[in-house]
């Protein structure tokens, strides 16, 4: 299914501006006043994505690598993170095995200090480990320059971060325009995508405020439109709910298992949360650097 089919659904059944509408009333944080629940869709009705899931067409320079589908998206083999504090080492991972394949929604459960910050930068390929290897798309990212981990890294994993990392001098219409900026979009088609993307997470009205002029829910909104900016396959997320009432929090979940289901992206989430998990199709417990064990299961959003 293609982006704007996702929007349709989104309008006709769950009208999410209506939800957001009433969401944000509700949450304390909010001044009610403030929100003019645009919600026209205006920006909805030119798809500057065309059909194309991948979402490279504008970018006829950049390549992605193609995967076989039997082949993990991202495998880690033995990994090791050591930490080197003056004369102390501290090992956050330790000998992590785990393969990730193309539509999984991947939830990361575990306390807090367990490593999942550090799993997840490596898992997005922004660090390397200590040992061990990290291949995405079957291609070891520590043989990668710089520039072309960067490259890869772009076009594959949107990020999403548990403290938002908007950028607090940059609007919200800019802070989205930067990983197109990144891939050297032109810069009309990356203001069209900025809106269309803006009008998803229902902040059409919100395009020239500041992060310190939005609501928490709002700048995770922010955050999800960022990471979907060039469309990629991947999306990585660290405690999406952390800084969210429940209410937002499940709002934004659902919007990412919309994007699980309907355009078979991959979902990998990061968190202490247990109630994440019935999103999941597949659980991986870590502990003190250690993953515990790693459950098989089927969706199921009713549970308590
Ligand atoms: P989580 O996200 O599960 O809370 P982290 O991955 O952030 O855990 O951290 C795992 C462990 O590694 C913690 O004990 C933390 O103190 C330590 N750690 C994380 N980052 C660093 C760092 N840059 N230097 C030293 N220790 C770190
Ligand atoms: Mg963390």
């Amino acid at each position: 299914m293609t982006l704007t089919e996702i929007i349709e659904t989104f309008k006709t059944k769950l009208n999410p501006s209506k939800i957001m509408d009433s969401l944000e009333k509700k949450a304390s944080f909010y001044d009610e006043s403030e929100y003019s629940g645009d919600g026209s869709g205006e920006d909805l009705k030119n798809n500057p994505y065309g059909n194309l899931t991948g979402g490279s067409v504008e970018n006829p320079g950049v390549t992605r690598i193609t995967q076989n589908e039997k082949d993990p998206l991202i495998k880690l083999t033995n990994v090791w993170k050591i930490y080197q504090m003056g004369e102390v080492e501290f090992a956050a991972l330790k000998g992590i095995d785990l393969e990730i394949y193309e539509g999984e929604f991947l939830v990361v459960l575990g306390p807090s200090g367990s490593g999942k910050s550090t799993l997840m930068n490596l898992l997005g390929c922004l660090d390397l480990p200590s040992e061990g290897s990290v291949l995405l798309n079957s291609k070891d990212i520590s043989e990668l320059d710089e520039s072309e981990l960067a490259r890869i890294r772009g076009q594959m994993i949107g990020f999403i971060f548990q403290s938002f990392n908007l950028i607090p001098t940059l609007s919200t219409e800019e802070n989205v325009l930067l990983p197109l900026e990144f891939q050297e979009e032109d810069i009309e088609v990356a203001r069209k995508k900025a809106a269309y993307l803006l009008d998803i997470v229902g902040l059409s009205n919100k395009k020239k405020n500041l992060p310190s002029q939005l609501s928490g829910g709002q700048r995770q909104r922010v955050a999800i439109a960022r990471s979907l900016a060039v469309n990629p396959p991947i999306i990585l997320a660290d405690e999406p709910t952390g800084n969210l009432d429940t209410k937002t929090g499940d709002y934004i979940l659902d919007f990412l298992d919309g994007l699980h289901e309907r355009e078979g992206k991959t979902i990998i989430i990061v968190t202490h949360d247990l109630d994440l998990v019935k999103y999941a199709t597949r659980v991986v417990y870590i502990r003190d650097g250690e993953i515990e064990k790693i459950e098989d299961r089927k969706k199921n959003k009713t549970e308590e």
